[in-house]
């Protein structure tokens, strides 16, 4: 969408770079071989012809309108969010990622290899302000790298006040160090981005109530402020299967203290599904599951006001709402088993 920051900042050797990116649509081959060496090689050849030199200073700046392409697109820019990135080239993308908030979020290619997309999560605690983001690929043979802009929008979260069982608000000694193993198993699997992709086409609601409070908010618990909201709840009795919103390896099984009985799915690239205070669990760790497939029951384990579903997703660690995930990936290319 903000396609004004095309072009910004690149420098002239990078002008040249995409401009032989672009000349392997004429001559691309098999075996990877650049475009400028495809240049160089013709200038050495035919150095003592000036009309050489004059037609390769022609060809650029007509290969540079042909250029890569990143466009974005996402429900709003607020901390919190998903963000689809798009890559668009000439030639056939051989490999893409993108650098943004000090992460590094994967790309994989669409059915037409020239375009690549891929999910940028927004962190909830991120400012409001305008942030780069760096693609580099792939292509042709050739690195090629584009630098887009999000602007990143301040936004207001509601705050609740709630009242729990005391020792969730102030932890037994005894339970201390159970809580800070458990926070380290848990950060310790989000910080791990896994290479390969399972999931595909959009992410389903995991059970059919809706979503009960909004992500972000932030809580005032015995009238202690709390840090905000990780995830959405979802309306749902105790029983209530609980499917898997896209298909992943199961990677935590585990009753935890905050949030009681727990599942944890790896989709790949880095973006995980966290569900808590479930009744029971229906998988085990390591099982591969697809989408739609039950992981465990409803329930009300943990630190809870009553029966539900909490959902967390993470995105190469950032913590974004999982139904800007559904919206953002409903429009992502790609076969929907579910
Ligand atoms: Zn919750």
């Amino acid at each position: 969408m903000n396609r004004a920051s095309r072009g910004h900042g690149r420098s002239v050797s990078e002008r040249l770079k995409l401009g032989a990116v672009s000349s392997c649509g004429f001559r691309v081959s098999s075996d990877g071989a650049s475009g400028s060496e495809f240049i160089g090689g013709a200038l050495r050849r035919r150095a003592v012809s000036p009309l050489w030199v004059i037609a390769v200073l022609w060809w650029l700046p007509v290969l540079e309108a042909a250029d890569v392409r990143v466009s974005h697109w996402a429900r709003a820019l607020h901390p919190g969010e998903v963000v689809r990135l798009t890559l668009e080239a000439p030639v056939e993308i051989e490999s893409a990622r993108a650098q943004a908030f000090d992460r590094s979020f994967p790309m994989f290619p669409t059915s037409d290899a020239r375009r690549w997309e891929g999910l940028v999560g927004v962190d909830l605690a991120t400012a409001p302000g305008s942030y780069g983001v760096r693609v580099t690929a792939r292509a042709g043979g050739s690195s090629l790298e584009e630098v887009h802009t999000l602007r990143i929008e301040p936004k207001e979260f509601p705050v609740r006040r709630i009242t729990v069982e005391e020792r969730y608000v102030t932890p037994p000694a005894a339970e201390l160090e159970r809580i800070q193993r458990e926070r380290e198993l848990v950060s310790g699997i989000f910080a791990e981005t896994t290479p390969r992709r399972f999931w595909e086409g959009p992410f389903l609601r995991p059970v059919p109530g809706e979503a009960t409070s909004s992500f972000g908010r932030r809580s005032i618990i015995n009238n202690q402020p709390r840090s905000p909201h990780g995830g959405t709840d979802f309306r749902a009795a105790t029983g209530t299967p609980i499917k898997a919103p896209n298909a992943g390896r199961v990677v935590l099984v585990r009753d935890l203290y905050f949030a009681g009985n727990t599942v944890i799915v790896d989709h790949g690239l880095g973006l995980y599904t966290y569900f808590a205070h479930l009744s029971e669990f229906r998988v085990e760790e390591g099982a591969l599951v697809r989408k739609g497939d039950v992981v465990g029951l409803v329930g009300a384990t943990g630190r809870v006001t009553g029966p539900h579903l909490h959902w967390t997703t993470r995105l190469v660690g950032s913590l974004v709402d999982p139904i800007s995930l559904m919206e953002v990936t409903n429009s992502v290319e790609g076969r929907d088993d579910g």
